[in-house]
Protein backbone atom coordinates (compact mmCIF):
# COMPACT_ATOMS: atom_id res chain seq x y z
CA UNK A 1 0.00 0.00 0.00
CA UNK A 2 1.36 3.21 -0.57
CA UNK A 3 0.52 7.04 -0.02
CA UNK A 4 -3.16 7.29 -0.54
CA UNK A 5 -4.82 10.71 -1.02
CA UNK A 6 -3.38 13.50 1.30
CA UNK A 7 -6.47 14.33 3.05
CA UNK A 8 -6.77 17.52 5.25
CA UNK A 9 -7.44 15.23 8.64
CA UNK A 10 -9.60 17.96 9.99
CA UNK A 11 -12.21 16.98 7.69
CA UNK A 12 -15.46 14.89 9.18
CA UNK A 13 -18.46 13.81 8.09
CA UNK A 14 -21.08 16.39 8.77
CA UNK A 15 -23.70 13.40 10.36
CA UNK A 16 -21.17 11.78 12.56
CA UNK A 17 -20.19 15.78 13.63
CA UNK A 18 -23.75 16.18 14.38
CA UNK A 19 -23.93 12.65 16.25
CA UNK A 20 -20.18 13.36 18.24
CA UNK A 21 -21.48 16.70 19.43
CA UNK A 22 -25.23 15.74 20.23
CA UNK A 23 -25.47 13.03 22.04
CA UNK A 24 -25.63 8.87 21.00
CA UNK A 25 -28.45 9.24 24.19
CA UNK A 26 -30.98 5.97 23.11
CA UNK A 27 -30.41 3.09 21.72
CA UNK A 28 -32.26 3.77 18.75
CA UNK A 29 -29.61 6.34 17.34
CA UNK A 30 -27.08 3.98 18.28
CA UNK A 31 -28.07 1.73 15.93
CA UNK A 32 -28.51 4.77 13.01
CA UNK A 33 -25.40 6.22 14.07
CA UNK A 34 -23.34 2.91 13.38
CA UNK A 35 -25.55 1.26 10.82
CA UNK A 36 -22.04 0.17 9.19
CA UNK A 37 -18.42 -0.19 9.91
CA UNK A 38 -17.24 3.05 8.11
CA UNK A 39 -19.79 4.98 10.19
CA UNK A 40 -18.27 3.45 13.92
CA UNK A 41 -14.35 4.39 12.42
CA UNK A 42 -15.87 7.83 11.83
CA UNK A 43 -17.10 7.93 14.98
CA UNK A 44 -14.17 7.16 16.48
CA UNK A 45 -11.92 9.33 14.78
CA UNK A 46 -14.22 12.41 15.75
CA UNK A 47 -14.61 11.27 19.47
CA UNK A 48 -10.66 10.57 19.25
CA UNK A 49 -9.54 13.40 17.71
CA UNK A 50 -11.80 16.25 18.20
CA UNK A 51 -9.26 18.93 16.84
CA UNK A 52 -8.16 16.98 13.84
CA UNK A 53 -5.94 13.43 13.45
CA UNK A 54 -2.43 13.40 15.19
CA UNK A 55 -0.55 10.31 15.53
CA UNK A 56 -1.37 8.66 18.72
CA UNK A 57 2.43 7.26 19.23
CA UNK A 58 4.26 10.40 18.99
CA UNK A 59 1.28 13.19 19.06
CA UNK A 60 2.84 14.45 15.71
CA UNK A 61 -0.18 17.09 13.95
CA UNK A 62 1.13 16.13 10.22
CA UNK A 63 -0.73 12.79 9.17
CA UNK A 64 -1.62 11.60 5.98
CA UNK A 65 -4.67 9.84 5.11
CA UNK A 66 -3.43 6.70 2.77
CA UNK A 67 -5.63 3.91 1.25
CA UNK A 68 -6.62 0.42 3.60
CA UNK A 69 -7.41 -2.78 2.27
CA UNK A 70 -10.74 -2.82 4.54
CA UNK A 71 -12.60 -0.27 2.96
CA UNK A 72 -14.09 0.26 6.20
CA UNK A 73 -11.35 1.49 7.73
CA UNK A 74 -9.87 4.56 7.82
CA UNK A 75 -5.83 4.45 7.86
CA UNK A 76 -3.51 7.15 8.60
CA UNK A 77 0.69 7.89 8.62
CA UNK A 78 2.55 10.08 10.51
CA UNK A 79 4.27 12.45 8.99
CA UNK A 80 7.24 11.70 11.67
CA UNK A 81 7.25 8.46 12.99
CA UNK A 82 5.98 7.24 9.53
CA UNK A 83 4.22 4.56 11.02
CA UNK A 84 0.46 3.75 9.84
CA UNK A 85 -2.50 3.73 12.62
CA UNK A 86 -5.85 3.75 12.43
CA UNK A 87 -8.88 5.13 14.98
CA UNK A 88 -8.53 1.56 17.45
CA UNK A 89 -4.51 2.01 17.80
CA UNK A 90 -3.58 2.20 21.35
CA UNK A 91 -7.08 1.97 22.46
CA UNK A 92 -8.90 -1.06 23.56
CA UNK A 93 -9.91 -2.14 20.33
CA UNK A 94 -6.71 -2.22 19.04
CA UNK A 95 -6.10 -6.15 17.05
CA UNK A 96 -9.53 -6.99 17.96
CA UNK A 97 -11.54 -9.12 15.27
CA UNK A 98 -14.63 -8.07 17.11
CA UNK A 99 -16.39 -5.15 14.04
CA UNK A 100 -15.92 -1.74 15.78
CA UNK A 101 -19.67 -1.40 15.49
CA UNK A 102 -20.24 -3.60 18.29
CA UNK A 103 -17.00 -2.84 20.41
CA UNK A 104 -19.00 0.45 20.45
CA UNK A 105 -22.79 -0.67 21.23
CA UNK A 106 -20.83 -2.38 24.42
CA UNK A 107 -19.06 0.42 25.66
CA UNK A 108 -22.73 2.65 25.05
CA UNK A 109 -24.64 -0.31 27.63
CA UNK A 110 -21.50 -0.07 29.76
CA UNK A 111 -21.91 3.78 29.45
CA UNK A 112 -25.82 3.85 29.27
CA UNK A 113 -26.13 0.88 32.15
CA UNK A 114 -27.77 2.48 35.84
CA UNK A 115 -25.49 0.23 37.94
CA UNK A 116 -23.43 -2.17 36.04
CA UNK A 117 -23.65 -4.57 32.84
CA UNK A 118 -22.55 -8.36 32.95
CA UNK A 119 -20.88 -10.15 30.65
CA UNK A 120 -23.69 -12.37 30.77
CA UNK A 121 -26.07 -9.76 29.26
CA UNK A 122 -23.12 -8.29 26.56
CA UNK A 123 -23.25 -11.72 25.49
CA UNK A 124 -26.82 -12.02 24.53
CA UNK A 125 -26.98 -8.61 22.96
CA UNK A 126 -24.18 -8.48 20.92
CA UNK A 127 -24.19 -12.58 20.00
CA UNK A 128 -20.71 -12.74 21.09
CA UNK A 129 -19.46 -16.21 22.85
CA UNK A 130 -19.37 -15.09 27.00
CA UNK A 131 -15.47 -15.42 26.40
CA UNK A 132 -15.36 -12.78 23.93
CA UNK A 133 -17.94 -10.43 26.04
CA UNK A 134 -16.16 -10.76 29.02
CA UNK A 135 -12.67 -9.61 27.32
CA UNK A 136 -14.34 -6.61 26.04
CA UNK A 137 -15.99 -5.66 29.08
CA UNK A 138 -12.61 -6.15 30.90
CA UNK A 139 -10.94 -3.55 28.42
CA UNK A 140 -13.79 -1.29 28.75
CA UNK A 141 -13.84 -0.73 31.95
CA UNK A 142 -9.67 -0.73 32.02
CA UNK A 143 -10.12 1.74 29.69
CA UNK A 144 -12.81 4.04 31.70
CA UNK A 145 -10.59 4.09 35.03
CA UNK A 146 -8.13 5.62 33.09
CA UNK A 147 -10.62 8.36 33.51
CA UNK A 148 -10.00 8.04 37.23
CA UNK A 149 -7.03 10.21 38.31
CA UNK A 150 -5.42 12.37 40.38
CA UNK A 151 -6.03 14.29 43.39
CA UNK A 152 -9.26 15.31 45.13
CA UNK A 153 -9.86 18.53 47.07
CA UNK A 154 -7.95 21.40 48.21
CA UNK A 155 -7.90 24.84 50.42
CA UNK A 156 -11.84 25.16 51.27
CA UNK A 157 -12.72 21.76 49.76
CA UNK A 158 -14.44 19.41 52.01
CA UNK A 159 -13.40 15.61 51.14
CA UNK A 160 -16.05 12.62 53.44
CA UNK A 161 -13.74 9.66 54.36
CA UNK A 162 -15.57 6.47 54.98
CA UNK A 163 -14.19 2.51 55.21
CA UNK A 164 -16.87 -0.36 54.44
CA UNK A 165 -16.42 -4.04 54.70
CA UNK A 166 -16.33 -6.56 51.89
CA UNK A 167 -16.03 -10.06 51.87
CA UNK A 168 -17.57 -13.76 52.91
CA UNK A 169 -17.88 -16.12 51.36
CA UNK A 170 -20.80 -17.53 49.10
CA UNK A 171 -21.35 -20.95 48.63
CA UNK A 172 -18.04 -22.31 48.98
CA UNK A 173 -16.65 -19.67 46.80
CA UNK A 174 -14.44 -16.71 47.27
CA UNK A 175 -16.95 -14.36 45.97
CA UNK A 176 -17.16 -10.59 47.57
CA UNK A 177 -20.18 -9.36 49.73
CA UNK A 178 -20.73 -6.01 50.65
CA UNK A 179 -21.12 -5.30 54.15
CA UNK A 180 -20.75 -1.76 56.28
CA UNK A 181 -19.52 -2.17 59.74
CA UNK A 182 -16.02 -2.92 61.52
CA UNK A 183 -14.52 -5.60 63.18
CA UNK A 184 -14.76 -8.36 60.56
CA UNK A 185 -11.84 -10.19 59.96
CA UNK A 186 -10.31 -11.54 56.88
CA UNK A 187 -12.33 -8.60 55.32
CA UNK A 188 -11.28 -6.34 52.14
CA UNK A 189 -11.71 -2.73 53.55
CA UNK A 190 -12.45 -0.07 51.21
CA UNK A 191 -11.73 3.56 51.57
CA UNK A 192 -13.94 6.49 49.92
CA UNK A 193 -12.84 9.79 49.52
CA UNK A 194 -15.77 12.27 48.36
CA UNK A 195 -14.89 15.61 47.47
CA UNK A 196 -18.28 17.59 48.57
CA UNK A 197 -17.88 20.12 46.35
CA UNK A 198 -16.86 18.18 42.90
CA UNK A 199 -18.68 15.23 43.97
CA UNK A 200 -15.00 13.44 42.72
CA UNK A 201 -14.34 10.37 44.02
CA UNK A 202 -11.52 7.69 44.85
CA UNK A 203 -11.79 4.74 46.44
CA UNK A 204 -8.83 2.59 47.26
CA UNK A 205 -8.78 -0.98 49.03
CA UNK A 206 -6.49 -0.51 52.25
CA UNK A 207 -5.15 -3.40 53.92
CA UNK A 208 -5.82 -2.74 56.60
CA UNK A 209 -6.82 0.74 59.19
CA UNK A 210 -4.34 1.34 61.14
CA UNK A 211 -2.80 4.93 61.50
CA UNK A 212 -0.11 4.83 58.95
CA UNK A 213 -2.51 2.86 55.93
CA UNK A 214 -5.09 5.21 56.09
CA UNK A 215 -2.58 7.80 56.21
CA UNK A 216 -0.92 6.63 53.35
CA UNK A 217 -4.18 6.02 51.02
CA UNK A 218 -5.60 9.80 52.15
CA UNK A 219 -2.19 11.48 51.30
CA UNK A 220 -1.98 9.46 48.12
CA UNK A 221 -5.23 10.97 46.99
CA UNK A 222 -6.23 14.16 49.05
CA UNK A 223 -4.76 17.24 48.57
CA UNK A 224 -3.59 18.88 51.41
CA UNK A 225 -5.07 22.04 53.06
CA UNK A 226 -8.76 20.00 52.64
CA UNK A 227 -10.78 19.73 55.15
CA UNK A 228 -11.76 15.91 56.31
CA UNK A 229 -14.88 14.79 57.39
CA UNK A 230 -14.63 11.32 59.02
CA UNK A 231 -16.19 9.17 61.62
CA UNK A 232 -14.54 8.89 65.28
CA UNK A 233 -12.10 6.06 64.23
CA UNK A 234 -9.46 6.88 66.16
CA UNK A 235 -6.60 5.85 63.24
CA UNK A 236 -7.83 8.98 61.84
CA UNK A 237 -6.56 10.95 64.69
CA UNK A 238 -3.34 11.47 62.61
CA UNK A 239 -5.27 14.30 60.51
CA UNK A 240 -5.37 16.70 63.47
CA UNK A 241 -1.57 16.82 63.38
CA UNK A 242 -1.40 17.30 59.54
CA UNK A 243 -1.75 19.39 56.23
CA UNK A 244 -5.29 18.53 56.70
CA UNK A 245 -8.29 20.04 58.93
CA UNK A 246 -9.87 17.31 60.27
CA UNK A 247 -13.96 17.16 61.35
CA UNK A 248 -15.71 14.32 63.18
CA UNK A 249 -18.98 13.10 63.41
CA UNK A 250 -19.91 10.72 65.98
CA UNK A 251 -21.73 7.56 64.18
CA UNK A 252 -22.81 6.01 67.01
CA UNK A 253 -25.07 8.83 68.10
CA UNK A 254 -26.00 11.12 64.66
CA UNK A 255 -25.31 10.38 61.11
CA UNK A 256 -24.69 14.33 60.51
CA UNK A 257 -23.42 17.11 62.84
CA UNK A 258 -23.64 20.85 61.23
CA UNK A 259 -20.93 20.19 58.02
CA UNK A 260 -19.48 17.25 59.60
CA UNK A 261 -21.16 14.21 57.78
CA UNK A 262 -20.27 11.61 55.20
CA UNK A 263 -23.15 11.14 54.03
CA UNK A 264 -22.08 10.99 50.18
CA UNK A 265 -19.61 7.90 51.26
CA UNK A 266 -23.05 6.22 52.38
CA UNK A 267 -25.07 7.05 48.83
CA UNK A 268 -21.88 6.03 47.33
CA UNK A 269 -21.63 2.30 49.53
CA UNK A 270 -24.93 1.98 48.27
CA UNK A 271 -24.40 2.37 44.35
CA UNK A 272 -21.93 -0.24 45.16
CA UNK A 273 -24.11 -2.50 46.79
CA UNK A 274 -26.93 -2.28 44.34
CA UNK A 275 -24.33 -3.02 41.71
CA UNK A 276 -23.23 -6.21 43.10
CA UNK A 277 -26.15 -7.81 44.58
CA UNK A 278 -28.35 -6.52 41.14
CA UNK A 279 -25.86 -7.44 38.24
CA UNK A 280 -22.59 -8.91 39.43
CA UNK A 281 -23.96 -10.90 42.55
CA UNK A 282 -20.51 -11.38 43.72
CA UNK A 283 -17.03 -9.85 42.65
CA UNK A 284 -13.77 -11.58 42.79
CA UNK A 285 -11.76 -10.64 45.19
CA UNK A 286 -8.61 -10.32 42.23
CA UNK A 287 -10.50 -7.84 40.21
CA UNK A 288 -11.75 -5.94 43.51
CA UNK A 289 -10.15 -2.48 42.78
CA UNK A 290 -10.64 -3.01 39.47
CA UNK A 291 -14.67 -2.93 40.02
CA UNK A 292 -14.48 -0.60 42.54
CA UNK A 293 -12.38 1.60 40.09
CA UNK A 294 -15.10 1.11 37.64
CA UNK A 295 -18.13 2.53 40.49
CA UNK A 296 -16.22 5.42 40.91
CA UNK A 297 -16.29 6.39 37.44
CA UNK A 298 -19.78 6.13 36.56
CA UNK A 299 -19.89 7.92 40.05
CA UNK A 300 -17.68 10.70 38.84
CA UNK A 301 -19.49 10.76 35.45
CA UNK A 302 -23.05 10.56 37.21
CA UNK A 303 -24.00 14.04 36.27
CA UNK A 304 -22.91 13.45 32.65
CA UNK A 305 -25.68 12.31 30.28
CA UNK A 306 -25.03 8.24 28.92
CA UNK A 307 -24.02 9.71 25.93
CA UNK A 308 -21.73 12.03 27.26
CA UNK A 309 -20.18 9.15 29.62
CA UNK A 310 -20.21 7.14 26.47
CA UNK A 311 -17.74 9.30 24.41
CA UNK A 312 -15.26 9.57 27.50
CA UNK A 313 -15.59 6.00 27.65
CA UNK A 314 -14.38 5.68 23.60
CA UNK A 315 -11.95 8.44 23.80
CA UNK A 316 -10.35 7.50 27.22
CA UNK A 317 -8.19 4.71 25.25
CA UNK A 318 -5.67 7.05 24.90
CA UNK A 319 -4.68 7.11 28.83
CA UNK A 320 -4.44 3.25 29.57
CA UNK A 321 -2.66 2.84 26.46
CA UNK A 322 0.18 1.24 28.13
CA UNK A 323 -2.25 -1.18 29.57
CA UNK A 324 -2.74 -2.36 25.86
CA UNK A 325 0.46 -2.66 24.74
CA UNK A 326 1.03 -5.61 27.20
CA UNK A 327 1.19 -9.35 25.65
CA UNK A 328 -2.78 -10.22 25.12
CA UNK A 329 -1.44 -13.59 27.75
CA UNK A 330 -0.33 -11.07 30.45
CA UNK A 331 -3.69 -9.08 31.00
CA UNK A 332 -4.84 -13.36 31.80
CA UNK A 333 -1.90 -14.24 33.83
CA UNK A 334 -2.79 -12.42 37.00
CA UNK A 335 -6.47 -13.88 36.86
CA UNK A 336 -6.39 -17.08 39.06
CA UNK A 337 -8.49 -20.47 38.27
CA UNK A 338 -10.47 -19.81 41.21
CA UNK A 339 -12.03 -16.79 40.06
CA UNK A 340 -15.20 -17.51 41.00
CA UNK A 341 -17.47 -14.33 38.20
CA UNK A 342 -15.15 -13.57 35.89
CA UNK A 343 -13.50 -17.04 34.59
CA UNK A 344 -10.49 -17.52 32.54
CA UNK A 345 -11.65 -17.31 28.70
CA UNK A 346 -10.22 -20.16 27.06
CA UNK A 347 -10.59 -18.75 23.51
CA UNK A 348 -9.86 -14.98 24.03
CA UNK A 349 -6.71 -14.94 21.74
CA UNK A 350 -9.25 -16.14 18.65
CA UNK A 351 -11.92 -13.81 19.24
CA UNK A 352 -10.58 -10.79 20.81
ZN1 LIG B 1 4.06 9.58 14.81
Amino acid sequence: MGWGRSLPSRRRSPHVRDMAQSDVHSLDALFGCFADEAKAHAYVRDVRWPDGVHCPRCGHLRCYEIADPNANRLRWKCGSCAKRFTVTTLTPMERSHIPLRKWLFAMRMFAGAKNAISAKELERHLGLSYEAAWFMLHRIREAAIGQVDGKIGGPGHIVEVDEAYQGGKKRGRAGFKFKRGRGAEGKKIVLAMIDRTTRQARTVIVPGISQQQLKAAISQHVHPQSTIVTDTLSSYGFLKKSDYLHMTVDHSSKFTDGIASTNLDESFFSLIKNAIRGTYKSISATHAQRYLDEFTFRWNTSKRTDGERFATAVASGEARRLFYHRPVGAAFAEHPQNDNVLVRPASERKQA
